[in-house]
């Protein structure tokens, strides 16, 4: 399979040379291969040119005319704008380009020119216009003559359409003899799909007589066969590291229970039955003698500690250690004054390990201590477990795949318990964490009220402060949360120093505290202390507090500069308020509004469901940024789109799962077995363990 054709540089392709090479590696190009990858995304058809007084808004495409005008236009927000007039002498179209300023030098008056894309009727009612069209000035126009349908290229500045289709030719013609089919034919047949090397001929040039509205409006069949095949090499691999870690011996938990009982027993409420129900998948694959390996999802507040920690106790009263790795180190301090205290009158000796408490790590060696709370300070060389038998990664979203692996190999294949409160749609959890088992808290504990949340304009400012007065007055506290953002992490922390100085001011009767990452975690701790009892009613923090915070007397947030923060982060951020039996309410105070930070603020105020919120953040955002498929160590998809291509991805998930059915080392399948290496070299080894 790996044949010369295929494989040859593309610069060494008849027609290109370095400097076109250096075009097409912006793409992403570096082969023959990725130039045969490398989709059109729409395509022009050459029998149904219209004159331009036919065109109506909302349809895909092809107009010719000469330019009769260029416009460079600067908005208030300094974006760049060019716009031309184009007539063929039956009516005049508008195109626009934005941040493009290279076009002003490349448009001419009088010349000719060719623009495909999507037409609106512009901002005054009066124009029909085509917003970033893709462009052919006419002396540049392809020689493919006989070709009826012509494929449009996403492209980048210094290559043309035409240019762009004697590559894709001359690849084809190249390396067409060396694309063998690998899937078998019973998958082709029951899918209607077409042969590789039909579908990777006609999704550049389809068959003159193809319906070119099927082309631009649904995926095409030949579109439909190259995403199958590549999320089926996505879901092979899951589901091989799945598979794998069957034939993986692991420790088997099978405690008498006592410890569990009294744990119970000594819980402030009772547990929720989707507590209940999920404990008791937990403990019971935890009895395997394969490792654990298991996601379990709760939204913010539905209890995920007390289940992280029955688990733990499970492995402890076994013999064996276990450890909760959370991502920073204000989380890991809650959990851990937390878990103290649920376990209070427990015969469990509970360590904390962050790096600014390191020098206990020997209780760790030496087995003196069962359970200990971490940051990724646990994942240092020198930390060394007796016997360590549970690993629990909370807020798995933040960690990658290579840190969960770190954390497991300080034991021998210890089980693994990973918690997220970021619900996952359908596709994410047969691809991010396709290999994992499922266990979900799907309900809340009684009396949890939903906060009331709402956006302030700044101008409103000062109902703010009345707004803590009252709260404060009628026994409540607040949390007042300044953004904080790498890049910019000292005037961050100076706007929220600014602001703490500034409600001392104001608020000189109450107990004002500021809580930021770059304190030590003693006095970190010193003042979570001080507002817990109550001393301190207004404590303004930066997103330290984020995740995991727990005062349920706190039942005011106010989020300063609402629109620089994520729907995740508000979400979790609002968690930390509507935990006890008063009522709360979240205040977000934007400072400038975008259009999108303005639908991500209405999201948070229209709904409380995490799942909802995901849903419209994806919408915004697009799944992978959502679900760092990116930091996950899943390979890039080339051609596939998770959002779009779901039911595809249902599909080539069935079809990979019977294939190993039949075949789980895929023997009879060498061409499937070596592109399935290649697929995800350097990111695992599927074949590792079989
Ligand atoms: P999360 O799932 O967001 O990590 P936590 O585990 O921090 O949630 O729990 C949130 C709060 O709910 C904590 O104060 C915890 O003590 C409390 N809690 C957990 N389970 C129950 C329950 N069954 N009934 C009442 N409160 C509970
Ligand atoms: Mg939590």
């Amino acid at each position: 399979m790996l044949t010369h054709g295929l494989t040859l540089p593309i610069q060494y392709l008849k027609g290109v040379g370095p400097r076109k090479a250096s075009l097409l590696r912006k793409l992403g190009i570096e082969t023959v291969k990725d130039a045969l990858y490398y989709l059109p995304y729409q395509y022009e058809d050459r029998r149904n040119k219209k004159n331009i007084f036919e065109i109506k808004p909302g349809e895909f495409v092809t107009a010719e005319g000469k330019i009769v005008q260029i416009n460079e236009i600067k908005t208030k927000t300094k974006l760049s704008i060019i716009e031309i007039v184009i007539s063929d002498g039956t009516g005049f179209l508008k195109a626009k380009w934005f941040n493009q300023i290279f076009l002003k030098k490349l448009f001419k008056e009088k010349q000719k020119i060719k623009l495909f894309g999507k037409t609106q009727v512009d901002y005054w009612g009066k124009y029909i216009e085509i917003l970033n069209p893709e462009y052919e000035l006419v002396d540049q126009i392809s020689n493919h003559q006989n070709q009826n349908i012509l494929p449009i290229y996403r492209l980048t500045e210094g290559l043309s359409q035409r240019q762009m289709h004697s590559i894709i030719q001359s690849a084809l013609e190249l390396a067409i003899p060396f694309i063998d089919e690998y899937l078998p034919e019973s998958i082709l047949k029951k899918l209607n799909f077409p042969y590789l090397k039909e579908a990777i001929k006609y999704v550049h040039f389809p068959p003159n007589d193809m319906d070119i509205k099927l082309l631009n409006e649904k995926i095409s069949l030949f579109h439909r066969r190259i995403i199958f095949d590549e999320l089926f090499f996505l879901q092979l691999g899951i589901l091989l590291m799945k598979q794998n870690r069957f034939y993986e011996k692991g420790l088997s938990f099978n405690p008498e229970g006592k410890l569990l009982k009294k744990f119970f027993e000594n819980l402030p409420f009772e547990l929720t039955s989707a507590q209940k129900k999920v404990i008791k998948e937990i403990l019971d694959d935890m009895k395997k003698t394969t490792p654990m390996n298991r996601l379990l999802q709760g939204d913010v507040g539905s209890g995920k500690t007390v289940v992280a920690v029955a688990a733990m106790l499970a492995a402890i009263e076994a013999g064996y250690q276990a450890a909760l790795m959370a991502p920073t180190e204000i989380l890991a301090e809650q959990h851990y004054l937390n878990i103290s205290s649920l376990l209070k009158g427990l015969p469990v000796n509970v360590l904390i390990l962050t790096s600014s408490y390191n020098k206990y790590s020997h209780l760790i060696w030496s087995g003196a201590v069962d359970l200990v709370v971490g940051t990724h300070a646990l994942i240092q060389e020198d930390i060394r477990f007796k016997n360590l038998g549970l690993v629990v990664i909370d807020e798995q979203h933040r960690f990658g795949v290579v840190q969960r692996g770190a954390i497991r190999k300080k034991g021998l294949n210890p089980d693994t318990l990973v918690m997220t409160a970021t619900p996952i749609p359908r596709t994410m959890a047969l691809t991010v964490y396709g290999d994992l088992d499922y266990s979900i808290l799907d309900e809340l504990p009684k009396g949890r009220k939903p906060v009331l949340t709402e956006v302030i304009k700044p101008e409103n400012k000062k109902l703010v402060y009345k707004m803590i007065d009252d709260e404060i007055k009628s026994g409540g506290q607040v949390y007042i949360v300044y953004p904080f953002i790498e890049e910019s992490e000292t005037i961050d922390l100076k706007s929220a120093t600014h602001g703490y100085e500034a409600l001392k001011k104001l608020f000189p009767e109450y107990g004002v505290g500021l809580i930021h990452g770059k304190m030590s975690s003693k006095e970190r701790e010193e003042i979570m202390k001080k507002f817990r009892n109550g001393i301190i009613h207004i404590l303004v923090a930066t997103t330290v507090i984020e995740v995991g915070v727990d005062v349920p007397n706190a039942t005011l947030m106010i989020i300063i500069h609402a629109e620089r923060f994520g729907l995740a982060q508000l979400h979790q951020l609002r968690g930390r308020v509507g935990r006890g039996i008063r009522p709360s309410k979240c205040i977000l105070l934007p400072y400038k509004l975008t259009e999108e930070a303005e639908l991500r603020l209405r999201a948070i105020v229209n709904y409380s469901d995490g799942f909802k919120i995901a849903e419209e953040d994806m919408k915004i955002r697009g799944p992978g940024e959502v679900f760092g498929v990116r930091q996950s160590g899943m390979p890039d998809l080339k051609v596939a789109d998770l959002l779009r291509d779901q039911f595809c991805l249902e599909i080539a998930r069935k079809e990979a799962e019977i294939l190993l059915a039949e075949d789980k080392n895929l023997r009879l399948y060498p061409e499937i077995r070596a592109l399935l290496e290649e697929f995800w070299r350097g990111k695992i080894d599927v074949f590792r363990t079989v």
